[in-house]
């Protein structure tokens, strides 16, 4: 067969195609299926930014999850390892794991389990709490996907985690990487919104909307109007 790239040309009409992968931890070969970007079509966004498609959603395979160790985390981060890093997942998730694989086509409840592990590993390897709220936020939109209450539960874990970083966490993490500050704003005033807690989504809000630098990102100051709008109505 003929690897481009990670695409196994055979299957190139199909919707998923299998992504080649070396672990970091154990350095076995593996396959996980990704989606096909190119042959997305958006449906509809909600307010906190899932994104719904036809067909499959990316969300469901954007964590890969070593069958052999267990290691798991998002593409962005998967191959970031440090030797301490490794030393812990050794002792902590692959002496632990059971050999199966989710690199097949998954389920919703598969990916929940395939995101509460990253999570999980995260949360051991001491991610910005703003990477862990991101993946919670993941899982509390894999459960509002499924039409399950646990989504709720995981907004709430989002919202103080994401809290925690806009207060405590500096504007660019050890890598580099930039945080959308006014972004994580307006998801904070979004989710508290979803859980019910008016007052502070208000707060949030506000805070964007008197944000000057709200006039370069349109399509957030729209959002944050509407939000905005729509609390005030609730
Ligand atoms: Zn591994």
């Amino acid at each position: 067969m003929d690897n481009k790239g990670g695409i196994i040309v055979t299957e190139l009409n199909e919707l998923l195609y299998d992504k080649k992968l070396e672990c970091p931890v154990c350095n076995e070969e593996f396959a996980t299926k990704k989606v096909r970007i190119s042959r997305l079509k958006l449906i509809k966004r909600d307010e906190d930014l899932l994104s719904y498609y036809e067909g499959e959603n990316p969300l469901i395979y954007n964590v890969f999850l070593c069958p052999n160790c267990g290691y798991a985390a998002t593409e962005s981060r998967f191959d970031s390892v440090s030797a301490r890093d490794k030393k812990i997942l050794l002792e902590e998730v692959a002496s632990k794991w059971s050999k199966r694989s989710y690199g097949g086509e998954r389920s919703i409840d598969d990916a929940i389990v395939v995101y509460k592990l990253a999570f999980y590993i995260g949360q051991v390897l001491d991610y910005d709490k703003v990477e862990l709220g991101t993946l919670a936020h993941s899982i509390a939109w894999l459960y509002r996907i499924k039409g399950d209450q646990e989504e709720i539960r995981f907004l709430s874990i989002t919202k103080d985690l994401y809290e925690y970083s806009y207060y405590n966490e500096s504007l660019v993490n050890a890598k580099g990487a930039k945080r959308d500050e006014i972004k994580l704003a307006y998801l904070l005033g979004e989710i508290n919104r979803r859980l019910g807690n008016k007052e502070e989504a208000f707060k949030w809000f506000n805070g964007v909307i008197s944000n000057p630098d709200i006039k370069s990102s349109p399509m957030l100051e729209k959002m944050v109007r509407e939000q905005w709008r729509l609390t005030r109505n609730e």
